[in-house]
């Protein structure tokens, strides 16, 4: 094998990367992993406490530092850069990562996670701003909270209920007319009374010196007005990290990469895993549980190739 030939490629060193390279080695595949972040959006949770294991909790970027060290202990590589492109060709995976070096293998994951859209607004990137419910309501417990959720879809709706059972009160602000929820979503958020809903409603900003502690928000009527919060969820959605696959694969209508049950895509040889995946929880655990399967399959696949 060449310099920059490889058995297995992932693209992301998120829990998902990080544990298809650990099992990629172990399963003896040469394993190649580009990304810049030790452990992917690990370091935006400040304690992660619902990973078993870890009673208390432990420091995301902690977690990700360890995981990622443990796959460099397996011998995984990892160029410490992004893919910028992959492709298929010659029967072999392609990639062309951000010091334009090409690397290539026969079975690939992708495992690029998604970030979220981000409210264009003052100060919406102040701490204080949260994008899961799940991963940072329980921040809120027993403080008496108030929560702004900002969004009117089901993805909002999933926030306020969650929300709903940690903070005295929750404030759905939905620019639109109607909420656009199914139906059982819409009927438990109306009836539950510590959750307020704010139709024709604009947020154009947020307040506080260093953290949140305030939502400015404007209607057709009235004139801007400020409403005091604690804390403040965007549902406005993810986007998927998938701009760098030059290679044609099914998707949902929003991004998500759609796999078989053995994690494959529907390009052969090419495995999707975690975030970045048509899934139905975009946790650590579930990421890391991918990653696994997927590098598991595409060792199957090679052993076939
Ligand atoms: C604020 C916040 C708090 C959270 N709290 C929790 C929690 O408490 N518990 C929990 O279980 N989950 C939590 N989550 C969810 C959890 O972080 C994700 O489910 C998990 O990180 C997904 O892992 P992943 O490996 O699929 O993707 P990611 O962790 O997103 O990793 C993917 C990595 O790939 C990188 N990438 C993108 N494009 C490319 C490319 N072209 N080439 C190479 N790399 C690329 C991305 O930059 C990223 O670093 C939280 C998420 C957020 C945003």
């Amino acid at each position: 094998m060449t310099e920059n030939q490889y058995d297995l490629m992932i693209a992301g060193t998120g829990p998902a990367g990080l544990t298809a390279a650990i099992y990629g080695q172990r399963l003896g595949m040469k394993v190649v992993v580009f990304g810049d972040t030790p452990g992917g959006n690990l370091y935006m949770i400040e304690t992660l406490m619902n990973y078993p294991g870890f009673i208390g909790g432990i420091a995301g970027t902690q977690f990700g530092v360890a995981t990622f060290r443990q796959a460099q202990e397996e011998g995984a590589e990892f160029p410490m850069t992004l893919l910028e492109k992959l492709s298929h060709t010659n029967n072999r995976f392609a990639g062309i990562d951000g010091n334009t070096s090409e690397f290539s293998a026969p079975v690939a994951i992708v495992a690029s996670g998604r970030k979220p859209k981000i409210l264009e607004v003052p100060n919406a990137d102040k701490p204080g701003m949260h994008f899961c419910s799940i991963c940072d309501g329980p921040l809120f417990r027993n403080k008496n909270a108030t929560l702004a959720v900002v969004g009117g879809d089901n993805m909002a709706g999933q926030h306020a209920l969650t929300l709903a059972r940690i903070a005295d009160r929750v404030i759905l602000i939905h620019a639109g007319d109607r909420l656009k929820m199914e139906a059982v979503l819409h009927k438990k958020i109306e009836t539950k009374e510590n959750i307020d809903i704010l139709l024709n409603t604009e947020v154009v900003g947020f307040t506080g010196p260093d953290h949140i502690n305030g939502i400015i928000v404007s209607t057709k009527q009235e004139e801007k007005q400020e409403i005091p919060i604690d804390g403040a969820f965007t549902a406005f959605g993810w986007r998927p990290n998938i701009d760098m696959l030059k290679i044609p694969v099914e998707t949902t209508s929003e991004g998500y990469i759609k796999t078989d049950e053995k994690l494959m895509t529907s390009f052969p040889g090419l495995f999707a895993a975690g975030d970045v995946r048509d899934t139905d929880m975009w946790q650590v655990i579930t990421a890391c549980a991918d990653g696994a399967r997927a590098a598991k399959y595409a060792s199957e696949f090679l052993e076939a190739f």
